[in-house]
């Protein structure tokens, strides 16, 4: 893991630093890293199971990538607009229901690890202690982990529960982005200020990636960027040409 204060080292193997100029994600002057998203994130996906318990997680070896945040923030409906898919993340209307990690197959090439919501005003106690400890022994034992996308709603930016899994994050030593959810709502402004607040919080959490994804699942914005960086994470990740 990197020092505090220095940007934290890529995964070997991204194409993310050979790609792009420092501070932009791949696929923002890339064509070919858009196809190798495209291609990705348009093959089969397949749910795995759903964990409720450490024991229950299921083995792999491809490459894994994790979707974070609290209840609400839009992260089944961030998932399914990757996908290309209506609902193939549950999208919930009751906030904090989801109680398990679930976990998809993308194509044999990667898995994807959806994790339950938190942050949910009515959570009793015994509750959060529960998240709290499934999360860190996922975060902490998971060698396939690759990258953790963590949303933040655009609309309230970083909050205390946010916070407090960006430090679990940088103590499992898990590189995680941040990826703006909802950026319909507000103005460009509203987003560049936040995007400014968590890439100057680098400098307090180690294993923050770089970069801050803006997106729209409602508008599709800021989906391409988002499917061609996490395609990086994929080896051999170059799209099948046929003639
Ligand atoms: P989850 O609990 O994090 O899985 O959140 P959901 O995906 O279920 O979304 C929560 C609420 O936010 C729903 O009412 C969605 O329609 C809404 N929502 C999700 N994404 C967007 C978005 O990009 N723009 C807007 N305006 N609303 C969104």
């Amino acid at each position: 893991m990197s020092l505090p204060g220095t940007p934290p080292a890529l995964p070997s193997g991204t194409a993310h630093s050979s790609l792009c100029p420092p501070g932009f994600a791949a696929g923002e002057h890339d064509p070919a890293a858009v196809e190798r998203g495209r291609v990705l994130f348009a093959g089969a996906c397949d749910f795995i199971l759903g964990a409720a318990r450490l024991e229950q997680i299921p083995e792999s070896d491809l490459p894994e990538i994790a979707f974070a945040g609290r209840s609400n923030v839009g992260k089944s409906s961030l998932m399914n607009a990757i996908l290309g898919r209506k609902a193939l993340a549950r999208t919930s209307n009751t906030p904090g229901r989801t109680r398990e990690i679930n976990f998809f197959m993308l194509g044999d090439r990667m898995t994807m690890a959806d994790l339950p919501g938190y942050g949910y005003a009515r959570a009793p106690r015994t509750r959060v202690k529960e998240w709290t400890q499934m999360v860190r022994g996922y975060l902490k034992g998971r060698q396939t982990l690759r990258r953790v996308c963590l949303l933040v709603d655009a609309r309230h930016g970083v909050m205390k529960n946010d916070r407090d899994i960006m430090s679990l994050l940088d103590s499992a030593a898990v590189v995680y982005q941040a990826v703006l959810t909802k950026c319909d709502k507000v103005s460009s402004g509203q987003v560049e200020a936040i995007r400014r607040q968590i890439e100057d919080s680098q400098k307090i959490h180690a294993a923050l990636f770089p970069r801050v994804f803006a997106t729209s699942s409602r508008k599709g914005t800021g989906l391409q960027q988002l499917r061609a960086e996490l395609a990086t994470l994929v080896p051999g990740g170059d799209p099948v040409i046929t003639a």
